[in-house]
């Protein structure tokens, strides 16, 4: 009894020390001083240049975190293929599934780093518009599981006519 009391004692002492003192943090001081007067600025969450602007990522969201933005001027990536809008990722919203990193066509498909990830999308180089043009070296079942969510249907259906499954397709 004697040493629970202490051990209890001796919790609160510390707790105490960490309010009062900022004895043991883990977050630097000067770092959350610059979070809260809004000096920090939040990673990147989409890598805007190489999306293709399909908004998969948006439509598997099951928290509704991903909104589509509208560009100022579309974007042609391929022959036929033009993007209008780009995702914002609501980080209030997000519950870091990550279901929209997953299913980003860039990454399902092609294979390339996903441009969009609720943390921080870090370093995305590639030219869109030269990967989508590659085969696609995936099961036809995984293509049409990853076109449901697709609103850009082109992305799949002008790969789609010489389908065979573990050929990949043109
Ligand atoms: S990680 Fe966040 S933004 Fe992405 S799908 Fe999940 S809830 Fe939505
Ligand atoms: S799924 Fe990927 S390529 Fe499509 S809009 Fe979202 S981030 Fe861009």
């Amino acid at each position: 009894m004697k040493n629970i009391l202490r051990i209890m004692l001796e919790g609160s002492y510390t707790n105490l020390k960490r309010i009062l003192f900022a004895a043991d943090r883990v977050t630097d001081m000067e770092l959350r001083r610059r979070i809260l007067e809004g000096k920090v600025q939040p990673e990147p969450k989409v890598a805007e240049v190489p999306c293709i602007g399909c908004a998969g990522c948006s439509n598997a969201c099951p928290t509704g975190a991903v909104e589509m933005k509208d560009l100022d001027e579309p974007v042609e990536i391929a022959e036929g293929l033009v993007k209008t809008q780009i995702p914002v990722i609501n980080s209030e919203k997000c519950v870091h599934c990550y279901y929209c990193h997953d299913f980003c066509p860039l990454y399902a498909l092609f294979g390339q780093p996903g441009t969009i990830h609720p943390n921080d999308v870090g370093e995305v180089e590639f030219d869109a518009g030269e990967v989508i043009q590659k085969p696609v070296k995936i099961s036809e079942d995984k293509i049409k599981f990853i076109a449901q969510f697709l609103a850009d249907r082109s992305i799949i259906e002008r790969k789609n006519s010489p389908l065979e499954a573990g050929k990949g397709f043109r």
